[in-house]
């Protein structure tokens, strides 16, 4: 139900948090995050933010790569297991996802046949696994198997997208779910609404649907799901704080 994510210098995980709570007022029942530094880690609960607070105490939250998600569930029960993110089954892809995949059921039966193992009962699993599924097997790189993927899928969504192999890269879509890009200084903050975003900065892109984002510390390109390159207008938003 909220996304959060952000890639630059600093420490992913306090922004994507306090991003996290500003999005509570959606409601939600699960709160989970991912951050990346060498390696791609993963930590989510059912419950409130403030509860995956405390289940985090302690642990390494290193990475200035990071994203964070609240769920409301569609597709299996609110649970730990169930909770976003969701990786793919050599752990190396991760995802966060608002929205409902249609044709989930289709995809799951085929990627069942080829031995694809599912950890949780949701539509959004579904997904991560295909898209490795289009690198494996289809050869395809990360960029062309997200596009790929999103072309074969039914439904709404809005998604943010980890890879431990591509530590400079959050890759974000949207269809028919809001997602909004804050355009820092050698840094993004991506987000379902900008309230996470407005105290960092005001040049904000609203990404459109069919739309993919690519996101660097540097740099983002956005493609249509067609693969045509797009030309992002940055809007300024009105902050009367
Ligand atoms: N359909 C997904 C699920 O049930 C995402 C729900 C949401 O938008 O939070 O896990």
């Amino acid at each position: 139900c909220g996304i959060v994510g952000y890639i630059g210098y600093r420490d992913a995980y306090p922004i994507v948090v306090k991003g996290l709570h500003r999005l509570e007022y959606r409601g939600y029942d699960s709160a989970g995050i991912a951050l990346l530094d060498k390696e791609l880690r993963v930590y989510k609960k059912a419950g409130k933010v403030d509860d995956l607070e405390a289940f985090v105490k302690g642990v390494d939250l290193k990475g200035s790569l990071g994203m964070g998600h609240t769920r409301w569930a569609t597709h299996g029960e609110p649970s730990d297991r169930n909770s976003h993110p969701h990786s793919s089954g050599n752990r190396k892809l991760t995802i966060i996802h608002n929205g409902i995949i249609e044709n989930y059921g289709i995809i799951k039966e085929t990627l069942l046949a080829k031995g694809h193992v599912f950890k949780s009962d949701t539509d959004t699993e579904v997904l991560i696994h295909l898209i490795e599924d289009m690198q494996q097997q289809g050869g395809l790189d990360l960029r062309d198997a997200v596009r790929v993927a999103l072309n074969k899928v039914i439904g709404a969504y809005a998604i943010v997208i980890m890879s431990e192999d591509e530590p400079d890269l959050l890759i974000a879509a949207r269809k028919g779910s809001p997602m909004v890009i804050g355009v820092g200084k050698g840094e993004y903050f991506i987000a379902s609404d900008a309230t996470p975003i407005v105290e960092y900065t005001k040049n904000v892109i609203y990404l459109n649907d069919n739309e993919i984002a690519y996101v660097h510390r540097d740099n983002l390109l956005i493609k249509n799901i067609d693969n045509s390159v797009q030309t992002p207008y940055v809007h300024e938003l009105d902050l009367k704080l």
